[in-house]
């Protein structure tokens, strides 16, 4: 998807700070950090939101989430952290490449609104 900004990350075709990447994951720095850390976990595959899956992914989703604790722990978030995905316009999703938002470094508040 050439116009996807994500998949244009992905392929180096605009500038990310990685923090970690494998095969069929990446991860980096959000450009307008909420938190002390935040970090968009996706994966490389087009896939535009969590309404969009298909039985295709749900191994690759699967390792995908097995990975977080493990990003989570690499950027010093041993007291916790938060996961988002924004779905859709309710969602207020505004990047169509699916993305988990991974938030630490402060105490998060409830509801998030
Ligand atoms: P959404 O609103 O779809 O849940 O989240 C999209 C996120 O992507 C936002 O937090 C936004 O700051 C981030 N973002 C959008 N474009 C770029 C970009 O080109 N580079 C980086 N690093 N983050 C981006
Ligand atoms: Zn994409």
């Amino acid at each position: 998807m050439s116009d996807c900004i994500f998949c244009r990350i992905v392929n180096g075709e605009i500038p990310s700070e990685t923090v970690y990447e494998d095969e069929e994951i990446i991860a980096f720095n959000d450009m307008q950090p909420q938190a002390p850390v935040h970090v968009l976990v996706i994966p490389r595959k087009h896939i535009a939101s969590l309404d969009d899956i298909t039985e295709t992914d749900e191994e690759l989703l699967g390792r995908l989430m097995s990975k977080v604790h493990i990003i989570a722990e690499m950027l010093g978030l041993a007291n916790g952290y938060r996961l988002v995905a924004n779905t859709g316009e309710d969602g207020l999703q505004t990047v169509r490449h699916l993305h988990f938002h991974l938030l630490g470094g402060r105490k998060m508040s409830w509801p998030p609104g």
